[in-house]
Protein backbone atom coordinates (compact mmCIF):
# COMPACT_ATOMS: atom_id res chain seq x y z
CA UNK A 1 0.00 0.00 0.00
CA UNK A 2 3.09 2.35 0.49
CA UNK A 3 3.16 5.63 -1.51
CA UNK A 4 -0.11 4.45 -2.86
CA UNK A 5 -3.12 5.60 -0.13
CA UNK A 6 -5.70 6.87 -2.34
CA UNK A 7 -5.56 3.75 -4.78
CA UNK A 8 -6.07 1.71 -1.66
CA UNK A 9 -8.96 3.80 -0.33
CA UNK A 10 -10.47 3.84 -3.82
CA UNK A 11 -10.01 0.09 -3.87
CA UNK A 12 -12.04 -1.23 -0.36
CA UNK A 13 -14.16 2.20 -0.99
CA UNK A 14 -13.40 4.14 2.26
CA UNK A 15 -14.41 7.21 3.65
CA UNK A 16 -12.08 8.79 5.35
CA UNK A 17 -8.86 8.84 6.88
CA UNK A 18 -7.69 11.33 9.58
CA UNK A 19 -4.23 11.82 11.34
CA UNK A 20 -3.53 13.62 14.36
CA UNK A 21 -0.68 14.79 15.87
CA UNK A 22 -0.17 16.60 19.02
CA UNK A 23 3.46 17.93 20.36
CA UNK A 24 2.57 18.46 24.24
CA UNK A 25 1.37 14.46 24.50
CA UNK A 26 3.39 13.30 21.71
CA UNK A 27 -0.20 12.20 20.56
CA UNK A 28 0.60 10.55 16.52
CA UNK A 29 -2.60 8.50 15.64
CA UNK A 30 -4.51 7.72 12.78
CA UNK A 31 -8.58 7.10 12.43
CA UNK A 32 -10.15 5.57 9.69
CA UNK A 33 -13.88 5.63 8.65
CA UNK A 34 -14.77 2.86 6.39
CA UNK A 35 -18.50 2.92 5.79
CA UNK A 36 -21.26 4.68 7.38
CA UNK A 37 -23.99 3.05 5.74
CA UNK A 38 -24.92 1.56 8.55
CA UNK A 39 -23.94 3.60 11.65
CA UNK A 40 -21.64 5.99 12.46
CA UNK A 41 -17.78 4.31 12.18
CA UNK A 42 -17.22 2.50 15.46
CA UNK A 43 -14.07 0.60 16.04
CA UNK A 44 -11.76 0.02 19.09
CA UNK A 45 -8.80 2.04 19.48
CA UNK A 46 -5.38 0.17 19.48
CA UNK A 47 -1.86 1.13 20.61
CA UNK A 48 0.88 -0.64 19.46
CA UNK A 49 4.80 -0.07 18.49
CA UNK A 50 4.45 -0.19 14.44
CA UNK A 51 7.47 -0.77 12.92
CA UNK A 52 6.89 2.19 10.64
CA UNK A 53 3.84 4.87 9.87
CA UNK A 54 2.90 2.96 6.69
CA UNK A 55 2.05 -0.12 8.91
CA UNK A 56 -0.06 1.77 11.40
CA UNK A 57 -1.97 2.99 8.64
CA UNK A 58 -2.60 -0.03 6.93
CA UNK A 59 -3.68 -1.99 10.48
CA UNK A 60 -6.16 1.19 11.01
CA UNK A 61 -7.78 0.63 7.29
CA UNK A 62 -7.92 -3.55 7.85
CA UNK A 63 -9.22 -3.02 10.76
CA UNK A 64 -12.06 -0.45 10.30
CA UNK A 65 -12.92 -2.36 7.34
CA UNK A 66 -13.38 -5.69 9.36
CA UNK A 67 -15.29 -3.98 11.90
CA UNK A 68 -17.55 -2.67 9.00
CA UNK A 69 -18.45 -6.63 7.98
CA UNK A 70 -18.13 -7.71 11.99
CA UNK A 71 -21.42 -5.05 12.34
CA UNK A 72 -23.59 -5.44 9.24
CA UNK A 73 -23.22 -9.27 9.59
CA UNK A 74 -24.32 -9.04 13.50
CA UNK A 75 -26.97 -6.80 13.01
CA UNK A 76 -25.73 -3.60 14.80
CA UNK A 77 -26.38 -0.45 13.54
CA UNK A 78 -22.98 0.98 13.14
CA UNK A 79 -20.67 1.23 10.32
CA UNK A 80 -17.09 0.34 10.65
CA UNK A 81 -13.74 2.70 11.84
CA UNK A 82 -10.89 1.92 13.85
CA UNK A 83 -8.42 4.49 15.72
CA UNK A 84 -4.19 3.68 15.96
CA UNK A 85 -1.95 5.47 18.36
CA UNK A 86 1.41 5.09 17.74
CA UNK A 87 3.39 4.46 20.74
CA UNK A 88 4.30 1.66 23.23
CA UNK A 89 1.24 1.42 25.72
CA UNK A 90 3.83 -0.39 28.39
CA UNK A 91 5.48 3.21 28.39
CA UNK A 92 3.79 5.88 26.51
CA UNK A 93 0.86 5.81 28.27
CA UNK A 94 -0.57 9.16 30.11
CA UNK A 95 -3.79 10.80 30.67
CA UNK A 96 -2.89 14.03 28.73
CA UNK A 97 -2.49 11.62 26.15
CA UNK A 98 -5.54 9.97 25.65
CA UNK A 99 -7.30 13.46 26.63
CA UNK A 100 -5.54 15.03 23.37
CA UNK A 101 -7.06 11.76 21.94
CA UNK A 102 -10.34 12.32 23.24
CA UNK A 103 -10.35 16.21 22.14
CA UNK A 104 -9.78 15.28 18.70
CA UNK A 105 -12.49 12.75 18.31
CA UNK A 106 -14.49 14.70 19.68
CA UNK A 107 -13.90 17.13 16.70
CA UNK A 108 -15.21 14.47 14.24
CA UNK A 109 -18.29 14.86 16.10
CA UNK A 110 -19.87 11.43 16.32
CA UNK A 111 -18.48 10.40 12.55
CA UNK A 112 -16.06 7.93 14.48
CA UNK A 113 -16.56 6.03 17.84
CA UNK A 114 -14.52 4.38 19.84
CA UNK A 115 -13.31 1.45 21.98
CA UNK A 116 -11.11 -0.70 23.77
CA UNK A 117 -8.87 -2.87 21.32
CA UNK A 118 -4.67 -4.38 22.11
CA UNK A 119 -2.88 -2.40 23.85
CA UNK A 120 -6.08 -0.07 25.98
CA UNK A 121 -8.00 -0.82 28.64
CA UNK A 122 -11.26 0.13 30.04
CA UNK A 123 -9.42 3.03 32.48
CA UNK A 124 -8.42 4.59 29.42
CA UNK A 125 -11.80 4.30 27.61
CA UNK A 126 -12.04 6.32 31.40
CA UNK A 127 -9.89 8.71 30.57
CA UNK A 128 -11.31 9.60 26.74
CA UNK A 129 -14.51 9.96 28.40
CA UNK A 130 -13.75 13.15 30.28
CA UNK A 131 -13.18 14.73 26.70
CA UNK A 132 -15.91 13.18 24.56
CA UNK A 133 -19.52 11.02 24.61
CA UNK A 134 -18.09 9.11 21.42
CA UNK A 135 -16.96 5.90 23.56
CA UNK A 136 -18.46 2.64 23.87
CA UNK A 137 -16.70 0.74 25.69
CA UNK A 138 -17.02 1.76 29.03
CA UNK A 139 -17.37 0.31 32.49
CA UNK A 140 -20.77 -0.24 34.18
CA UNK A 141 -20.67 2.50 36.37
CA UNK A 142 -20.35 4.81 33.38
CA UNK A 143 -23.09 3.92 31.82
CA UNK A 144 -21.16 0.89 29.82
CA UNK A 145 -20.93 -2.71 29.59
CA UNK A 146 -18.18 -3.68 31.64
CA UNK A 147 -15.93 -6.47 30.54
CA UNK A 148 -17.31 -7.95 27.76
CA UNK A 149 -14.98 -11.30 27.15
CA UNK A 150 -17.91 -13.46 28.55
CA UNK A 151 -20.45 -12.65 26.45
CA UNK A 152 -17.96 -13.18 23.51
CA UNK A 153 -17.80 -16.92 25.08
CA UNK A 154 -21.13 -16.91 25.13
CA UNK A 155 -21.42 -16.09 21.40
CA UNK A 156 -18.71 -18.40 20.30
CA UNK A 157 -20.90 -21.08 22.33
CA UNK A 158 -24.18 -20.28 20.43
CA UNK A 159 -22.08 -20.40 17.12
CA UNK A 160 -20.67 -24.18 18.48
CA UNK A 161 -24.11 -25.14 18.79
CA UNK A 162 -25.39 -23.85 15.51
CA UNK A 163 -22.17 -26.15 13.73
CA UNK A 164 -22.95 -28.97 15.64
CA UNK A 165 -26.32 -29.26 14.52
CA UNK A 166 -25.43 -28.76 11.10
CA UNK A 167 -22.34 -31.48 11.17
CA UNK A 168 -23.37 -33.72 14.29
CA UNK A 169 -26.83 -33.66 13.99
CA UNK A 170 -27.26 -32.27 17.92
CA UNK A 171 -26.86 -29.18 19.11
CA UNK A 172 -26.46 -30.65 22.28
CA UNK A 173 -22.82 -30.89 23.62
CA UNK A 174 -23.08 -33.31 25.87
CA UNK A 175 -20.54 -36.10 25.28
CA UNK A 176 -19.28 -33.80 22.52
CA UNK A 177 -14.99 -33.54 21.94
CA UNK A 178 -13.69 -30.58 21.78
CA UNK A 179 -10.14 -29.12 21.98
CA UNK A 180 -9.88 -25.45 23.72
CA UNK A 181 -6.74 -24.00 22.36
CA UNK A 182 -6.25 -20.92 25.18
CA UNK A 183 -7.95 -20.46 27.80
CA UNK A 184 -7.45 -17.02 28.52
CA UNK A 185 -10.52 -14.79 29.56
CA UNK A 186 -12.60 -16.09 26.84
CA UNK A 187 -11.27 -19.37 26.38
CA UNK A 188 -11.52 -19.65 29.78
CA UNK A 189 -15.78 -18.90 30.22
CA UNK A 190 -16.30 -20.74 26.91
CA UNK A 191 -14.75 -24.01 28.94
CA UNK A 192 -17.52 -23.05 31.34
CA UNK A 193 -20.22 -22.92 29.27
CA UNK A 194 -18.81 -26.55 27.54
CA UNK A 195 -18.53 -27.88 30.91
CA UNK A 196 -21.94 -26.87 32.41
CA UNK A 197 -23.51 -29.15 29.08
CA UNK A 198 -21.36 -32.36 29.73
CA UNK A 199 -18.92 -31.45 26.85
CA UNK A 200 -15.90 -33.82 26.62
CA UNK A 201 -12.81 -30.82 27.15
CA UNK A 202 -9.33 -30.81 26.46
CA UNK A 203 -7.63 -27.81 26.57
CA UNK A 204 -4.03 -26.39 25.95
CA UNK A 205 -2.13 -23.14 27.28
CA UNK A 206 1.20 -21.59 26.90
CA UNK A 207 0.51 -20.67 30.96
CA UNK A 208 0.89 -23.80 32.81
CA UNK A 209 -0.44 -22.42 35.66
CA UNK A 210 -3.52 -21.16 34.66
CA UNK A 211 -4.47 -24.56 32.08
CA UNK A 212 -3.73 -26.27 35.05
CA UNK A 213 -6.08 -23.97 37.60
CA UNK A 214 -8.64 -24.22 34.76
CA UNK A 215 -8.58 -28.27 34.03
CA UNK A 216 -8.81 -28.06 37.86
CA UNK A 217 -11.98 -26.55 38.00
CA UNK A 218 -14.10 -28.20 35.14
CA UNK A 219 -12.50 -31.18 35.20
CA UNK A 220 -10.64 -31.12 31.84
CA UNK A 221 -7.94 -32.88 30.14
CA UNK A 222 -4.67 -31.31 29.17
CA UNK A 223 -3.13 -31.42 26.26
CA UNK A 224 0.63 -29.97 24.72
CA UNK A 225 0.19 -27.18 22.79
CA UNK A 226 1.63 -28.31 20.03
CA UNK A 227 -1.02 -31.09 19.48
CA UNK A 228 -4.34 -29.39 20.28
CA UNK A 229 -5.30 -28.74 16.93
CA UNK A 230 -4.51 -32.43 15.70
CA UNK A 231 -6.82 -34.03 18.40
CA UNK A 232 -8.75 -36.27 17.06
CA UNK A 233 -11.88 -34.63 18.60
CA UNK A 234 -15.23 -33.41 16.66
CA UNK A 235 -14.86 -29.49 17.61
CA UNK A 236 -11.55 -27.59 17.30
CA UNK A 237 -12.06 -24.01 18.94
CA UNK A 238 -9.10 -21.98 18.71
CA UNK A 239 -8.88 -18.90 21.56
CA UNK A 240 -5.38 -17.81 21.14
CA UNK A 241 -3.45 -16.62 18.45
CA UNK A 242 -4.42 -15.77 14.58
CA UNK A 243 -3.47 -18.26 11.74
CA UNK A 244 -3.92 -21.29 13.25
CA UNK A 245 -5.05 -22.73 9.81
CA UNK A 246 -2.33 -22.51 7.79
CA UNK A 247 -0.32 -24.88 5.49
CA UNK A 248 1.42 -26.97 8.21
CA UNK A 249 -1.86 -26.99 10.63
CA UNK A 250 -4.61 -28.16 7.72
CA UNK A 251 -3.02 -31.94 6.96
CA UNK A 252 -2.93 -32.55 11.00
CA UNK A 253 -6.83 -31.43 11.30
CA UNK A 254 -8.93 -34.39 12.31
CA UNK A 255 -11.91 -32.36 13.59
CA UNK A 256 -14.98 -31.25 11.51
CA UNK A 257 -16.23 -28.06 13.20
CA UNK A 258 -13.32 -25.55 13.67
CA UNK A 259 -15.11 -22.33 15.87
CA UNK A 260 -13.40 -20.52 18.25
CA UNK A 261 -12.95 -16.56 19.23
CA UNK A 262 -9.22 -16.13 17.81
CA UNK A 263 -9.17 -13.24 15.48
CA UNK A 264 -7.83 -14.06 12.01
CA UNK A 265 -7.83 -17.94 12.14
CA UNK A 266 -7.45 -18.44 8.27
CA UNK A 267 -3.70 -17.57 7.58
CA UNK A 268 -4.78 -16.85 3.95
CA UNK A 269 -8.70 -16.85 2.85
CA UNK A 270 -7.07 -20.24 0.68
CA UNK A 271 -7.16 -22.31 3.83
CA UNK A 272 -10.92 -21.27 3.94
CA UNK A 273 -11.48 -22.80 0.95
CA UNK A 274 -9.51 -25.85 1.79
CA UNK A 275 -11.05 -26.22 4.65
CA UNK A 276 -14.51 -26.44 2.89
CA UNK A 277 -12.80 -28.97 0.91
CA UNK A 278 -11.78 -31.17 3.61
CA UNK A 279 -15.70 -30.95 4.43
CA UNK A 280 -14.71 -29.03 8.02
CA UNK A 281 -17.10 -26.39 8.89
CA UNK A 282 -15.51 -23.29 9.94
CA UNK A 283 -17.66 -20.84 11.90
CA UNK A 284 -15.99 -17.33 9.89
CA UNK A 285 -13.87 -15.61 13.66
CA UNK A 286 -15.75 -12.48 13.46
CA UNK A 287 -19.07 -14.01 13.02
CA UNK A 288 -18.03 -16.20 16.33
CA UNK A 289 -16.81 -13.86 18.31
CA UNK A 290 -18.82 -10.78 18.03
CA UNK A 291 -20.72 -11.22 20.85
CA UNK A 292 -18.41 -9.14 23.35
CA UNK A 293 -19.49 -6.12 20.62
CA UNK A 294 -22.94 -6.68 20.02
CA UNK A 295 -23.10 -6.81 23.93
CA UNK A 296 -21.04 -3.76 24.40
CA UNK A 297 -22.60 -1.73 21.72
CA UNK A 298 -26.15 -2.43 22.99
CA UNK A 299 -26.19 1.02 25.12
CA UNK A 300 -26.57 2.54 21.32
CA UNK A 301 -29.86 1.15 21.81
CA UNK A 302 -33.06 3.37 22.62
CA UNK A 303 -32.87 3.76 26.58
CA UNK A 304 -29.12 3.25 26.73
CA UNK A 305 -27.29 0.11 28.28
CA UNK A 306 -29.66 -3.19 28.90
CA UNK A 307 -28.13 -6.14 30.24
CA UNK A 308 -30.69 -8.90 28.98
CA UNK A 309 -31.21 -7.11 25.87
CA UNK A 310 -27.75 -7.42 25.16
CA UNK A 311 -27.72 -11.23 26.32
CA UNK A 312 -30.31 -11.98 23.90
CA UNK A 313 -28.77 -10.33 21.18
CA UNK A 314 -25.22 -12.11 21.61
CA UNK A 315 -27.52 -15.54 21.61
CA UNK A 316 -28.76 -14.92 18.11
CA UNK A 317 -25.03 -15.65 16.43
CA UNK A 318 -26.71 -18.83 16.08
CA UNK A 319 -29.48 -18.02 13.87
CA UNK A 320 -26.39 -16.09 11.91
CA UNK A 321 -24.24 -18.69 11.91
CA UNK A 322 -27.58 -21.50 10.66
CA UNK A 323 -28.03 -18.48 8.05
CA UNK A 324 -24.48 -18.56 6.74
CA UNK A 325 -24.72 -22.16 6.55
CA UNK A 326 -27.70 -22.07 4.27
CA UNK A 327 -25.94 -19.45 2.55
CA UNK A 328 -22.84 -21.47 1.99
CA UNK A 329 -24.77 -24.52 0.81
CA UNK A 330 -27.63 -22.85 -1.13
CA UNK A 331 -24.73 -20.50 -3.21
CA UNK A 332 -22.02 -23.31 -3.05
CA UNK A 333 -19.59 -21.14 -1.05
CA UNK A 334 -16.99 -21.55 1.70
CA UNK A 335 -18.52 -20.26 4.88
CA UNK A 336 -16.05 -17.15 5.37
CA UNK A 337 -16.92 -16.09 2.19
CA UNK A 338 -20.86 -16.51 2.93
CA UNK A 339 -19.97 -14.44 6.09
CA UNK A 340 -18.72 -11.33 3.61
CA UNK A 341 -21.93 -11.99 1.28
CA UNK A 342 -24.29 -11.59 4.44
CA UNK A 343 -22.96 -8.91 5.67
CA UNK A 344 -22.47 -6.82 1.92
CA UNK A 345 -26.32 -8.08 1.46
CA UNK A 346 -27.20 -5.80 4.76
CA UNK A 347 -25.12 -2.65 4.00
CA UNK A 348 -27.19 -3.08 0.42
CA UNK A 349 -30.39 -3.85 2.03
CA UNK A 350 -29.92 -1.14 4.37
CA UNK A 351 -28.56 1.67 2.20
CA UNK A 352 -31.59 1.14 0.30
CA UNK A 353 -34.01 1.84 2.90
CA UNK A 354 -32.00 4.77 4.09
CA UNK A 355 -32.29 6.61 0.75
CA UNK A 356 -35.60 5.65 0.99
CA UNK A 357 -36.63 7.38 4.20
CA UNK A 358 -34.50 10.18 3.03
CA UNK A 359 -36.76 10.22 0.14
CA UNK A 360 -39.52 10.16 1.68
CA UNK A 361 -38.67 12.91 4.49
CA UNK A 362 -37.76 15.21 1.47
CA UNK A 363 -42.05 15.27 0.60
CA UNK A 364 -43.01 15.92 4.28
P1 LIG B 1 -6.26 -13.63 26.50
O1 LIG B 1 -4.94 -13.01 26.29
O2 LIG B 1 -6.99 -13.40 27.77
O3 LIG B 1 -6.14 -15.22 26.35
C1 LIG B 1 -5.36 -15.85 25.39
C2 LIG B 1 -4.81 -17.10 26.03
O4 LIG B 1 -4.13 -17.85 25.02
C3 LIG B 1 -3.81 -16.84 27.15
O5 LIG B 1 -4.15 -17.60 28.29
C4 LIG B 1 -2.47 -17.27 26.54
O6 LIG B 1 -1.58 -17.78 27.51
C5 LIG B 1 -2.91 -18.34 25.56
N1 LIG B 1 -1.98 -18.61 24.46
C6 LIG B 1 -1.16 -17.76 23.82
N2 LIG B 1 -0.47 -18.42 22.88
C7 LIG B 1 -0.90 -19.69 22.90
C8 LIG B 1 -0.58 -20.86 22.15
N3 LIG B 1 0.35 -20.85 21.18
N4 LIG B 1 -1.22 -22.01 22.45
C9 LIG B 1 -2.14 -22.06 23.44
N5 LIG B 1 -2.46 -20.98 24.19
C10 LIG B 1 -1.86 -19.83 23.92
O7 LIG B 1 -7.14 -13.20 25.24
P2 LIG B 1 -8.71 -13.29 25.09
O8 LIG B 1 -9.31 -11.98 25.43
O9 LIG B 1 -9.22 -14.52 25.76
O10 LIG B 1 -8.84 -13.44 23.51
C11 LIG B 1 -8.53 -14.66 22.87
C12 LIG B 1 -8.66 -14.48 21.36
O11 LIG B 1 -9.99 -14.05 21.03
C13 LIG B 1 -7.73 -13.41 20.78
O12 LIG B 1 -7.36 -13.79 19.46
C14 LIG B 1 -8.61 -12.18 20.69
O13 LIG B 1 -8.19 -11.28 19.71
C15 LIG B 1 -9.94 -12.81 20.33
N6 LIG B 1 -11.10 -11.99 20.71
C16 LIG B 1 -11.30 -11.68 22.01
C17 LIG B 1 -12.42 -10.93 22.37
C18 LIG B 1 -12.71 -10.59 23.81
O14 LIG B 1 -13.84 -10.22 24.13
N7 LIG B 1 -11.76 -10.73 24.71
C19 LIG B 1 -13.31 -10.49 21.40
C20 LIG B 1 -13.08 -10.84 20.05
C21 LIG B 1 -11.96 -11.59 19.73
Amino acid sequence: MEGKIYEYLEKYNYENLFFFNDNETGLKGVVCIHDTTLGPATGGLRMWTYQNEWDAIEDALRLGKGMTYKYAAAGVDLGGGKAVIIGDPKKQKSEALFRAFGRFINRLNGLYITGQDVGTTLRDMETIRSETPYVVTLPREFGGAGEISPYTALGVYQAIKACSKEKLGTESLEGVRIAVQGVGNVGYHLVKYLAQEGADITIADIDNKRVQEVADEFGTTIESVERIHALDVDIYSPCALGKVINDRSLGELKCSIVAGSANNQLAEEKHGNFLDELGILYAPDYIANAGGTIFDTDRIKPGGFNEQRGINSVKRIYETMRDLIHISKAENIPTYKAADLFAERRIESVGKAKQLRKQVSIFN
